[in-house]
């Protein structure tokens, strides 16, 4: 039916994917609807002290029937389907929100880091949503950080560009999330409106068993110094990796060496309880 001279395979493995893809598009719906999802907390932290910078908010969804489901699988169809902007509209309050509560319990020097999509970035006037945001939950623009991933930046416009550059006039800071997976020209990195990189935990992977990578790792943190921007590296699971990125001047890490994300319950008990504020 695509017309002369086009044949399409159909496997049963391509049925089952559409099933499963049509399956959870209807049951992302209703999840909407009846709020089934919470957050986690990532902590991102320094390298010389080990004191927590950030808390990332990961997106859980724990489905009644299928269990936890991967925001690598759900997310992608909230994007095609546009539902990523209510479920983001939630996402980003339940975000400062949180945040705020910490604050007010004396968690003073964190915060938090909220994962925004190239369809919010499309749909939403971000700048009006998150200055709303940010004043109904008390929440100061320099505690909120924006990651936006580095295959979003390559296709943002110029309107886009401009709301990102006015928040980061009021205090918000901006990551380029997952760098080095969007073959951006490393020479834009200097017209971005961003003051964080966060390299990708495919790189961390591949350092100390790879010389390339490892030269690859070097590049990017050198560069990114040089431009004055923090640099994160992500997925940090070894201490040999971990010494590895402090060498090469990276400023703060993320990972399952430092800490699994967790629920809000835990982070609460264990950071405030430490005094870890
Ligand atoms: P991401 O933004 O790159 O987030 C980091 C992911 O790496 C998280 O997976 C985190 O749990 C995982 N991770 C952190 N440290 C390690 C480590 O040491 N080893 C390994 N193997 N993994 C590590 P998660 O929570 O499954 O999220 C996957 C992706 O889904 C995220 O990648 C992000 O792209 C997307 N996502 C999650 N929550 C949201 C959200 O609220 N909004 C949007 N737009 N995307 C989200
Ligand atoms: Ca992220
Ligand atoms: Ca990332
Ligand atoms: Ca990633």
């Amino acid at each position: 039916s695509d017309g002369k001279g086009i044949f399409k395979v159909y496997s049963p493995e391509m049925g089952n994917k559409m099933r499963r893809y049509h399956y959870l598009l209807e049951e992302l719906r209703l999840a909407i609807a009846c709020k089934d999802f919470y957050l986690s907390f990532q902590p991102i932290v320094h390298v010389e002290d080990c004191m927590i910078d950030y808390f990332e908010a990961l997106t859980r969804w724990n489905h009644p029937v299928e269990g936890m489901i991967s925001p690598a699988e759900f997310i992608p169809i909230a994007e095609e389907s546009n539902l990523i902007l209510e479920l983001g509209d939630w996402i980003m309050l339940e975000s400062c929100r949180q945040m705020a509560a910490w604050h007010n319990a004396g968690m003073r020097k964190v915060k938090i880091s909220v994962n925004i999509s190239g369809i919010q970035l499309k749909h939403r006037d971000i700048y009006d949503w998150i200055t709303k945001i940010l004043k109904s939950t008390g929440l100061p623009a320099t505690s909120l950080m924006l990651e936006v991933t580095e295959s979003t930046f390559i296709q943002a416009s110029s309107r886009i560009i401009d709301e990102l550059s006015k928040l980061r006039e009021d205090g918000v800071t901006i990551a380029i999330d997952d760098f080095g997976t969007g073959f951006s020209s490393l020479s834009t990195l200097a017209d971005l409106p961003i003051d964080v990189i966060k390299i990708d935990r495919s790189f961390i992977t591949q350092a100390n068993k790879s010389k390339k990578y490892n030269d690859i790792l070097n590049t990017i943190s050198e560069l990114g110094q040089r431009l004055g921007l923090k640099i994160v590296a992500e997925g940090v699971e070894e201490i040999a990796q971990f010494e590895l990125v402090k060498k090469l001047g990276v400023s703060s890490v993320q990972g399952y060496l430092v800490s699994r994300p967790e629920s809000s319950i835990n982070v609460g008990n264990k950071v405030l309880r430490n005094n870890n504020a």
